[in-house]
């Protein structure tokens, strides 16, 4: 489900919901779940953080992890979040819809829980048109470059069967920035374009790629690549509307977090791997992911979030360390 290996796994967080994911915090508890809720992917994508050897550290590799199906899926799920209750669940893979079975029972049920729900998919077999209906539900698709790019490195997932299966619903489609894409100056453009035009897209993403200690991929940005993109962004945004990368999210891709105790997208999420038991960590890329080049973009944008001053005086960031300290102190820690 993720793009050039990395995947969206970010989480749209609304205005309306600081205030009930600041009293999460307070009692002790993360507002955000994030679920691999399947081991398997027909997809090989260059770059796959999620199918390193250390993205799980001690448990051993993804493909390895015992996973569940059926109804021992469908009730693990739901025990996770009614134990847990985060207000947005980000539902990752493997690839999701290998289950999308048990999400046929699944999704109406976390709507009737008031959670939201991001589902992540490379859109490789059709999405069920009965989840058209669910308006908690947004499927994030991911999509790595133009056609040519793409389809090289995310067969069977390619282009054709995307827009086939993506028919009649409405998505966001998720870029993930890579080395590659930045080769050509009108890349970003020409991508946006393309997507743009297409009526079952709502709005586009970009992320950038985010690197693994020692990593030296093909995909990896160098500083002026970021620079690059980001500059990139600030105009593609610009001209085609449905590019939905805010100021505060740009901010974030040029200064991220320098450890996972700086991540406020980090300290907020809990991620569970396909057993439902292995917390992956420090945040959903797993491993060893190098934060000063980060690129995901819910971290980039609560990064933004914590910048700011209340009343000009005290950064959100600091009050939510705060408030976290509380809550683990006092409240009901997830
Ligand atoms: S689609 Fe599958 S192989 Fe590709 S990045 Fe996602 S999990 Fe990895
Ligand atoms: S800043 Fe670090 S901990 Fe936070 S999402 Fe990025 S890689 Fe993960």
């Amino acid at each position: 489900m993720l793009g050039a290996g990395q995947g969206v796994k970010e989480v749209t967080i609304r205005k309306l919901d600081v205030i009930p994911a600041w009293g999460k915090i307070l009692a002790g508890r993360r507002p955000l779940l994030s679920i691999e809720i399947t081991r398997e992917c027909p997809l090989r994508c260059p770059g796959c953080y999620a199918y390193e050897l250390g993205h799980l550290g001690a448990a051993g590799p993804l493909r390895q992890l015992r996973d569940l199906k059926g109804q021992a899926l469908i009730d693990g799920v739901l025990q996770l979040v009614r134990r847990l209750r985060p207000l947005h669940l980000s539902i990752v893979g493997g690839e999701p819809l290998v289950r999308y079975r048990e999400l046929n029972v699944l999704l109406p049920q976390l709507g009737k829980l008031g959670i939201e729900v991001q589902l992540v998919t490379s859109a490789v077999r059709p999405i069920p048109a009965g989840w058209r209906v669910f308006p908690h539900l947004h499927l994030a698709v991911s999509v790595d470059g133009l056609q040519p790019e793409h389809d090289r490195r995310r067969a069977p997932a390619t282009y054709d069967r995307i827009l086939k299966h993506i028919a009649g619903h409405h998505v966001i489609v998720h870029c993930t920035i890579t080395r590659q894409l930045l080769r050509s100056p009108t890349y970003l453009d020409d991508f946006a374009g393309f997507w743009s035009g297409r009526p079952e897209v709502r709005k586009i993403w970009f992320s950038l790629f985010t690197p693994q200690e020692g990593g030296c991929s093909e995909e990896r940005l160098t500083r002026d690549d970021r620079l690059r993109a980001v500059a990139a962004l600030a105009k593609v945004r610009e001209k085609f509307r449905k590019v939905d990368v805010p100021d505060g999210v740009l901010a974030g891709y040029l200064c991220p977090p320098s450890s996972p105790s700086e991540c406020i997208f980090a300290q907020t999420t809990t991620c569970f791997s396909a057993d439902l038991a292995t917390v992956i960590s420090p945040c959903q890329f797993g491993g060893h992911p190098v934060c000063s080049e980060c690129g995901c973009m819910a971290s980039a944008g609560l990064a933004s979030i914590g910048r700011y001053k209340l009343a000009g005086l005290v950064p959100v960031a600091d009050l939510l360390s705060l408030s976290k300290k509380i809550g683990e102190r006092f409240g009901h820690a997830a």
